[in-house]
């Protein structure tokens, strides 16, 4: 049985963002291409700007890409616990109270700046008497609680970066307790992640200095950290930050704006910035077989948006009728069959789409009609029912013969009379599934829907 076990650990303050949606596709292939176990966990000690809603968002975002999940936690569920861990720091010697408001750091850290020193907190909680903490106290203030970094050097092997070294001297002391006693994210963090034996850590790369003051944490409490992989931050087309709108994109735009489909995302989020060819899948599976972490780089991988609607089109484009009917149905095209998805799907974009080529077949449309005596002919000049896909080339192979036009001159008209429009679906398909007696109301009443 495999050891792995990893977590995807969101914070439910906001919609599931791109970033996330990718750090959740990356570590969710990486638990199935090692059978192992993938545990979603909610980071929700920020109890006044985590909401039931977000957490609902997560998780309906998870389900809309195809992640499963084998467990799921949540950090206010486990305060007791947290309190215990808390109290074992404490005793050792490496939690450490501080009565500085923000002001007063914010203070020290311009200071610190204005002399071109890094904003590295100078540890003056450590020197207070107990007659300066009685006088605090007395003030009313409640200190917040720093964890103690060993002023040693911290170094780990990245399955992302390599070999990655930070000297604990060049670090804060985190802050791990808020002065309202609530404990903060690194300490949740680092106890969950010990608690539940996760063995390997993917994250974004704006995690690599809290990784460091983590490795010392996991040591102060007798575990040995998990392996860590920080996947660099995603730019943009041109190789800047990531845009507002695209970086402030959720899954449910995608979902719900955008209309796309969950396997354009999960093929773009998987393969962005490793070296496995950027391909549409339309299911998990092969992606999970040929998933490989070491194959991605530390560089940042650029998002493209006309890339994302590049796989959806293809992927749409290769779905077939059974994968799709129910979507279409619920979409309120019950009587859409077989023969209609593959007349249109060459031309759908998303499959928001179809609905315009569905109009197109069932009507009213608007007929584009400018040749009147052209158009007159053509009634006059269709085949015969029943009507089959030879029936356009019967139809338009009579009417060149007639009136000696070729290409488009034959072809537009027609196209336009019958639909409405000057591009689409194939005429020989999209001319049966109008269907005889609509077409002759469109070429016959002219400027009139039909
Ligand atoms: N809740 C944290 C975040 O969303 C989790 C980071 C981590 O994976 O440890 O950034």
């Amino acid at each position: 049985m495999s050891t792995v076990k990893v977590r995807f650990a969101p914070s439910p303050t906001g919609y599931l963002h791109a970033g996330n949606v990718r750090t959740a596709v990356v570590t969710w292939l990486f638990a199935r291409s090692q059978g192992g176990h993938f545990l979603l966990r909610i980071d929700d000690t920020d109890t006044e700007r985590s909401k039931a809603e977000y957490e609902e968002d997560i998780e309906s975002a998870m389900v809309w890409l195809g992640l499963d999940w084998d467990e799921k936690a949540r950090q206010r569920d486990r305060f007791d616990r947290y309190e215990e861990v808390i109290e074992q720091l404490k005793a050792d010697g490496r939690l450490y109270a501080c009565y500085e408001t923000p002001d007063e750091l914010a203070l020290k850290r311009k200071a610190l700046l204005s002399r071109g020193l890094p904003p590295i907190y100078d540890r003056a909680a450590l020197e207070l008497t107990d007659a300066q903490i009685a006088k605090h106290e007395a003030e009313g203030r409640k200190p917040h609680w720093r964890f103690k970094l060993n002023h040693d050097p911290i170094e780990w092997d990245d399955m992302v970066r390599g070999a990655v070294k930070f000297e604990g001297s060049d670090l804060s002391d985190p802050v791990l307790i808020r002065e309202n006693g609530v404990p903060l994210y690194h300490l949740c963090s680092v106890i969950d992640d010990m608690d539940y034996d996760i063995t390997h850590v993917m994250r974004g790369e704006d995690h690599v200095s809290n990784t460091a003051a983590h490795i010392q944490m996991f040591e102060a409490m007798g575990h040995k950290p998990p392996v860590f992989a920080h996947l660099p931050m995603i730019s943009d087309k041109e190789g800047g930050k990531l845009s507002k709108r695209l970086g402030s994109m959720s899954a449910r735009d995608f979902r719900d704006n955008e209309k796309l489909e969950p396997m354009a995302i999960v093929s773009l989020l998987a393969r962005l910035g490793s070296a496995d060819p950027i391909v549409p899948f339309s299911s998990l599976e092969p992606l999970i077989k040929e998933f490989d972490l070491t194959k991605f780089s530390k560089g940042a991988p650029k998002f493209d948006m006309d890339e994302l609607l590049r796989l959806n089109q293809k992927i749409i484009q290769d779905t077939p009728f059974e994968d799709v009917n129910v979507r279409l149905a619920n979409m309120g095209m019950e009587d859409l069959d077989e023969g209609f998805w593959n007349a249109v799907r060459p031309n759908l974009h998303k499959l928001e789409d179809i609905k315009d080529w569905w109009q197109v077949a069932k009507g009213p449309v608007e007929p584009i009609i400018e040749d009147e005596a052209y158009v007159t002919l053509a009634l006059e000049m269709l085949p015969a029912e029943p009507w089959t896909e030879e029936t356009w080339s019967e139809w338009t192979g009579k009417l060149k013969e007639a009136t000696g036009r070729k290409g488009k001159e034959l072809f537009m008209p027609l196209r336009q009379a019958l639909t409405g429009m000057s591009h689409g679906p194939e005429m020989p398909l999209m001319m049966t599934l109008i269907g005889p007696e609509k077409v002759k109301n469109r070429l016959s009443k002219s400027r009139k829907a039909a």
